[in-house]
This record gives C-alpha cells, sequence and structure tokens, in this order.
C-alpha cells in the first residue's frame, strides 16, 4: 500500500489551522485542479481527489479529531475514507462546490456562472455604529484574470471543441442493441478544452487579488446589521455576473453607555443627599455634556430623559432618547460631624414615623400595648 500524505500537508495548512482557513485553502487548491479547468490531466485529476479527500476529513470536528489522534488509520477505519472517482466527489460536495463555484457541479451545467457572494465582518466601536461612517475594508476574492479577460486561453489562443464529444458535451454509448447519450467525461458537458491554459491564472480565468472597498456605514446599525454590497463579492465564471459582498456588523459595547434599540442607557450615581435635596449636575451625552436637574426626593430606579439625544433610527434617521436610571449611593468614611447630624435627622425621622405607626395601629384597632 503506497503511503498516505497527510491531510494538513496536501491542503498546506498548520495543525492548528481554523476551519475557514482550511475550507479557504481547499477552495483554492479545487479551484486550480478543478476538472473543468484541467480536462484530461491526469495529475490535476489526483490532486483535485487527495485535496477533496483531506477536506472531507480536516472540515468535519469529529473526523479531524479521529484523524489528529490516529491519523489515516483512524479514519480508514471509521469508513468515512475512499474516494471512488470524480461523481463520489461531485455527490459528497454538491454543496460546498454551489458555495464555492456559485453552481452546482452535479446535473446540468452551463459555462455562465454568477460569482460567489462573499462575507466580512467588521467591528465598530459603540460611536461608529452611533454615527456611521465612511471607511475602506481590505477584501481578498477572486477577479477575472486581466491576462485572459476571464476565458483561461493563453492570449491568442482559443477554447476548442472537446473532440471526444466533438464540442456537443455529450457521448454515444453503445449497449446491446441500444445507444445511450451521456455527459461526456473529457469535458464534463461543457463541450469546451482549453489547450493552451493562461499562466497568470494557471487557467482558471481569475485570480486572487486583495481589494479596496469603499464602504458606508449608516448612522444607527446595531450588532446583527448586515450591509450588502451588490457586485463586490467574487467575479462569475465565464463572464457571470460578480457575487455580492455582505458586511456583517458587531458592535463592541462602551464603557458608560448602553444601548436598547434607538435609546441611550445611562447609569447615574448619586448620594443620597443629592436625592433628597435634589441637585444640578453634568452628564455626559453622546454629542457632549449636558446640565440634568435632579429632583428633590429622587428615588433608586427613577428614570430621567433627555429627549433626542439617542441612537438615530436606520429607517428613518430620528434619534430616540437618553434615559438616565438613579443609582443611589450611600455614603461612607462619614466625619464624626457629619455622623452627629445624621443621628440628630435620624431621631428626628424616628418621632415622624412613630406618630405615623401609632396612626396605623389606631386604624386597624389593634390590641397591642404601647
Ligand atoms: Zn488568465
Ligand atoms: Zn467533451
Amino acid at each position: 500500500m503506497i503511503a498516505k500524505r497527510d491531510y494538513y500537508e496536501i491542503l498546506g495548512v498548520d495543525r492548528n489551522a481554523s476551519a475557514s482557513e482550511i475550507k479557504a485553502a481547499y477552495r483554492k487548491l479545487a479551484l486550480k485542479y478543478h476538472p473543468d479547468r484541467n480536462p484530461g490531466d491526469k495529475a490535476s485529476e489526483e490532486s483535485f481527489k487527495e485535496a477533496a479527500e483531506a477536506y472531507e476529513v480536516l472540515h468535519d470536528p469529529q473526523k479531524r479529531n479521529i484523524y489528529d489522534q490516529y491519523g489515516h488509520q483512524g479514519i480508514e477505519g471509521t469508513g468515512f475514507s475512499g474516494f471512488g472517482g470524480f461523481d463520489d466527489i461531485f455527490s459528497s460536495f454538491g454543496d460546498i462546490f454551489e458555495d464555492f463555484f456559485g453552481f452546482r457541479t452535479t446535473g446540468s451545467r452551463t459555462r455562465v456562472q454568477r460569482g460567489a457572494d462573499l462575507r466580512y465582518n467588521l467591528n465598530l466601536s459603540f460611536m461608529e455604529a452611533a454615527f456611521g461612517k465612511d471607511m475602506e475594508i481590505n477584501i481578498e476574492k477572486m477577479e477575472v484574470c486581466s491576462t485572459c479577460n476571464g476565458n483561461a486561453c493563453k492570449p491568442g489562443t482559443q477554447p476548442e471543441n472537446c473532440r471526444p464529444c466533438g464540442g456537443t458535451g455529450q457521448v454515444s454509448r453503445s449497449q446491446g442493441f441500444f445507444t445511450v447519450r451521456t455527459t461526456c467525461p473529457t469535458c464534463r458537458g461543457h463541450g469546451q478544452s482549453i489547450p493552451h491554459p493562461c499562466s497568470h491564472c494557471n487557467g482558471t480565468g481569475q485570480v486572487m487579488v486583495s481589494k479596496k472597498v469603499s464602504v458606508k456605514i449608516p448612522a444607527g446599525v446595531d450588532s446583527g446589521s448586515r450591509l450588502r454590497l451588490t457586485g463586490e463579492g467574487e467575479a462569475g465564471i465565464y463572464g457571470g455576473p460578480s457575487g455580492d459582498l455582505y458586511v456583517f456588523i458587531s458592535v463592541e459595547p462602551h464603557e458608560f453607555f448602553k444601548r436598547n434599540n434607538t435609546d441611550v442607557i445611562y447609569r447615574i450615581p448619586i448620594s443620597f443627599i443629592q436625592a433628597a435635596l435634589g441637585d444640578k449636575i453634568k452628564v455626559p451625552t453622546l454629542n457632549n455634556e449636558k446640565k440634568l436637574e435632579i429632583p428633590k426626593g429622587t428615588q433608586p430606579g427613577d428614570i430621567l430623559r433627555f429627549p433626542g439625544l439617542g441612537i438615530p433610527s436606520l429607517r428613518n434617521g430620528s434619534r430616540g432618547d437618553q434615559i438616565m436610571q438613579i443609582v443611589i449611593n450611600t455614603p461612607t468614611n462619614l466625619s464624626k460631624k457629619q455622623e452627629e447630624l445624621l443621628r440628630e435627622f435620624a431621631k428626628l425621622e424616628s418621632s415622624k414615623l412613630s406618630t405615623k405607626l401609632k396612626n396605623i395601629f389606631k386604624n386597624t384597632n389593634t390590641t397591642a400595648s404601647g
């Protein structure tokens, strides 16, 4: 038995590569060795199968775990492995190819295909999300090869009709008295072959580029908001339309402010003296500091409001409120004098309270002796 290559080595990734790194590595190899792009090339076919097998194991956390512990033997023992041929690969990877190439490789195919959509995760600060921002993001994506304009042929050459099927994409096979027509195995139904592949893109018609894309973040986005940039996804195949780029927003928490839709929540700690006597204090808002009047006799949990100083609504731009929740702090480290005064205060309070209690007992006719 021929020794098998290590799956990580095949994909060219680290042993601790993330799922997305593994996917990206496989995608690259699959594009490079895809039989549509290398018709009749046995070495490419082998590489394609090898990469598919490695990916089949490494993209599945359970299989990957077994492989990490026991190597190829572990995988073979579970019956996970083994590809009969391309049809096996395509049937087990239909979804992935749809993902990668923007089309299903099983069933009927046409040459022109829409490019794949891309996802970009963008972290914004609380303020950036509240007020919006024009920014540039860097994305890696497949673009049409500028050397061959995407037709995968060396400049000056053309794709040729596939010889075995004469360009029809189908071949006839005699079976007893019948003639059966099946998809041409050489061109897989495309009807064309590329005798001289473009060297810039290795005959894939596409190259990986890193591109700056301008993104206008509207004021009021929140975690979970999704922006769609039409046509900024990957290039289509053989002149097909590009996919879209989706920017997924997540917003970092703020040190003081919390958000509830378009309202901004701010907790204000005040002393019980301020709560009892009332006060005028300065409070931060999203724009600047603002004076707030604490009314006399404010209670814990009371809510005060600055209308229109919240976050703009994505729908119509009108701003929510800043809502202030009162938190009352009990003073510590009192001086002797302060303590004396508070005791004095307490005496007055308790005489007030005992009168009140007496009244309650009177009204409820209790027999308690006093
Ligand atoms: Zn090219
Ligand atoms: Zn053919």
